[in-house]
């Protein structure tokens, strides 16, 4: 496994693996590794020749200055990680080499941006495209995979591929979670003991939502969760939305969407935390 800093460093070596007629798969990441993101890599690993993983945690998308400076940085346990599921490359690059100068550059994703995490974060989808073009521009991939956990993303990142006419499949890979429940994730790691044990109940209300559903209205479903959670201490709901998983607008009836999908994101302390559960076709 060999770790690159440098876009033109890891362009030669990639451009030589393809002369040879590899393909070449990408995992975007932002450190602080968990089995998810190993997850994401496995089978990045077994669908292609060749598997990049990036590591940048990129600031552009952070609209809470305190969460960018806290956001756990492990490049060494995360390196001996990659290497053990093996994975080939490793791009880490500096802010300096992401952004040489300012991204001014402005997207524009409608409707799919300005629900959930796009209303609750400002500036945080266009910070994500900036970053994953310009990696999507250095690593050129055949295929790139990213997590349903990050639902939202998953939808602006494919809108993003088909603007730009990117020649890359989306690939999306279920959420995993801890043994508990709990949906994996790096900010996990910032939660007190007794947070942990209160984050958990995220997970378990949405699964409980699921066998609430039948003879229940939509508005129905979103009360129970949001009560049940902002009744756990520690806890506070920020949005409980059920959307339609393609479009991801708001449904008021079932009978709105062939695919109906609950994203959440709740305050566990001043940690954020996201989660979804798909419902499917619900028939009321
Ligand atoms: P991050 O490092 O949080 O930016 O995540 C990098 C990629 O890993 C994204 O595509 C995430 O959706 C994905 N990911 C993070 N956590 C999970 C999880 N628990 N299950 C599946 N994918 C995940």
């Amino acid at each position: 496994m060999k770790i690159f800093q440098t876009i033109s460093a890891l362009q030669l070596e990639l451009q030589q693996q393809k002369k040879e007629g590899r393909t070449i798969g990408f995992v975007p990441t932002m450190g602080a590794l968990h089995n998810g993101h190993l997850q994401l890599v496995k089978r990045c690993i077994s669908e292609n020749d060749f598997a990049v993983v990036s590591i940048f945690v990129n600031p552009t998308q952070f609209n809470d200055k305190n969460d960018l400076i806290k956001y756990p940085r492990t490049l060494e346990a995360d390196a001996k990680l990659l290497e053990s599921v093996g994975c080939h490359f490793i791009f880490a690059p500096t802010e300096d080499e992401m952004y040489p100068e300012p991204d001014a550059r402005k997207f524009e994703f409608g409707t799919l941006e300005s629900v959930m995490e796009g209303a609750c974060r400002p500036g945080h989808f266009n910070g994500v495209a900036q970053i994953v073009s310009k990696l999507f521009d250095a690593v050129c991939p055949d295929k790139a995979y990213f997590g349903e956990k990050d639902f939202q993303q998953l939808a602006i990142i494919r809108e993003m591929a088909r603007q730009l006419n990117y020649n890359i499949d989306i690939i999306a890979c279920p959420i995993v979670r801890e043994e508990d429940g709990l949906a994996m994730s790096s900010r996990n790691t910032r939660l007190t003991p007794d947070q942990r044990k209160n984050a958990v109940e995220i997970s378990k209300a949405l699964f409980k939502s699921r066998n609430f559903v039948p003879g229940k209205s939509v508005q129905q479903v979103i009360d129970e969760v949001v009560s049940q959670l902002n009744a756990v201490p520690d806890l506070r709901v920020e949005y409980f939305d059920i959307v339609d998983a393609r479009s991801l607008q708001s449904i008021s009836r079932w009978e709105d969407t062939a695919e109906a999908v609950g994203c959440i994101a709740v305050f566990c302390g001043e940690i954020r935390l996201i989660d979804n559960i798909l419902y499917g076709k619900v028939c009321s």
